[in-house]
């Protein structure tokens, strides 16, 4: 599955936000409930209203939604990269994640200490920045030092890793992340495998007073203005109501709601920002037992998209009937659909879409 790491100063509001996020309602009423695999990671499940569409379609006896797994990584603080707090440790924690949200403290309250006693969200999102390109910075220097016998010996995996991070490292010299490197296709595969700490996507989660939870305040406005610099993403939270609103069902969730004047709950337009970050897809599979969401990377093959349920399926492709979301639910279902004309039957180099709901045929 797909891993988001949650970091941030202290005292910034991430397990404030990780609680709730993972003792939601909703992710425990999903029928993969949030788990916990350590304290410190849990699964969440996406909120897709055409999910639940689908199976009200086609009478589903049970919802399954797709997961994404989120870590709060605690320890970041000034001086991390040379050890300081937990050190190695949360640096390891960050390496194997696929994106980064940063949440930065964009609320005041003399009741809770701030690091560097102000409240100044871009600053702290430097101060991060700082740490993991130095991080990065030694790691590169060390990693292109222990390459040095295998390129003299024309090792060819060897000299592509030079190469990338050589690249990496002129970027962060001047003091810029990994990820403004321009990486061929060819060499996405490398470059990713080198773990490199900002080379990760960041979405930057401005955790707002409660007054400010739909609108965002002048702290997120900065923010969001710093990630359209960045061509970063940034989301307005407020990590203290999601907390309250994780407490409640689903109906009194939603009463709760609409008297903050909100149309949605903050988590799942964090979940959904972390969805589009990645560029991830949903697809479905839809029959009377269940329905249930798959998630793939946007541009992913048939046979792939079929290997995320089984390896068998992708082993074994043989083609994909395909029903596009609209017209399964507008035309009422698999059956109707196909009548119609608009079941298709795609083969190996078929591009699944996002909405598409699949059936795989496949050898065993
Ligand atoms: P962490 O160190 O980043 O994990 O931060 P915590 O989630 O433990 O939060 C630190 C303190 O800030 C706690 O006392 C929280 O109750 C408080 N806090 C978190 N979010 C908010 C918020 O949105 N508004 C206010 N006023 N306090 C918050």
């Amino acid at each position: 599955g797909f891993k988001m790491g949650i970091v941030g100063l202290p005292n910034v509001g991430k397990s404030t936000l990780f609680n709730a996020l993972t003792k939601t309602a909703a992710a425990q009423a999903a029928n993969f409930p949030f788990c916990t695999i350590e304290p410190n990671i849990g699964e969440v499940a996406v909120p897709d209203a055409r999910l639940d569409k689908l199976a009200a379609t086609a009478g589903s006896k049970q919802i399954i939604p797709t997961r994404m797994t989120f870590v709060d990584i605690a320890g970041l603080v000034k001086g991390a990269s040379k050890g300081e707090g937990l050190g190695n440790q949360f640096l390891a924690n960050i390496r194997e994640v696929d994106a980064i949200a940063h949440v930065l403290r964009c609320f005041e309250d003399d009741d809770v200490t701030h690091v560097e006693d102000r409240v100044d969200p871009v600053a702290d999102a430097d101060t991060i920045e700082t740490e993991l390109m130095l991080a990065d910075l030694e790691s590169i220097e060390k990693r292109r030092a222990g390459l040095v016998r295998k390129l003299k010996g024309g090792d060819k995996e060897a000299v592509t890793q030079d190469r990338l991070l050589a690249a990496a490292q002129a970027a962060l010299e001047e003091g810029k992340p990994a990820r403004t490197v321009q990486v061929d296709a060819e060499d996405l595969k490398a470059w990713k495998m080198l773990q490199l700490l900002t080379s990760k996507p960041i979405l930057y989660v401005c955790n707002v007073d409660e007054g400010s939870a739909g609108a965002g305040n002048d702290f997120s406005a900065r923010v969001a203005e710093m990630a359209a610099e960045q061509g970063a993403a940034s989301v307005v939270i407020s990590a203290q109501i999601e907390e309250e609103i994780s407490q409640l069902d689903p109906e009194e969730a939603e009463m709760f709601l609409t008297e903050m004047g909100l149309d949605e709950a903050g988590l799942d337009r964090l979940i959904r920002a972390g969805y589009e970050l990645l560029h991830l897809e949903t697809y479905f599979t839809v029959g009377p037992k269940e329905a249930r969401a798959w998630t793939i990377p946007a541009g992913t093959p048939a046979p792939k998209a079929a290997g995320v349920i089984h390896g068998d399926f992708e082993k074994g492709f043989i083609r994909a009937e395909t029903i596009a979301y609209d017209d399964f639910v507008t035309l009422g279902g698999e059956q109707k659909a196909k009548d119609a004309g608009k079941m298709r039957a795609e083969g190996k180099q078929y591009i699944v879409k996002d909405g598409d709901v699949l059936h795989f045929l496949f050898n065993t």
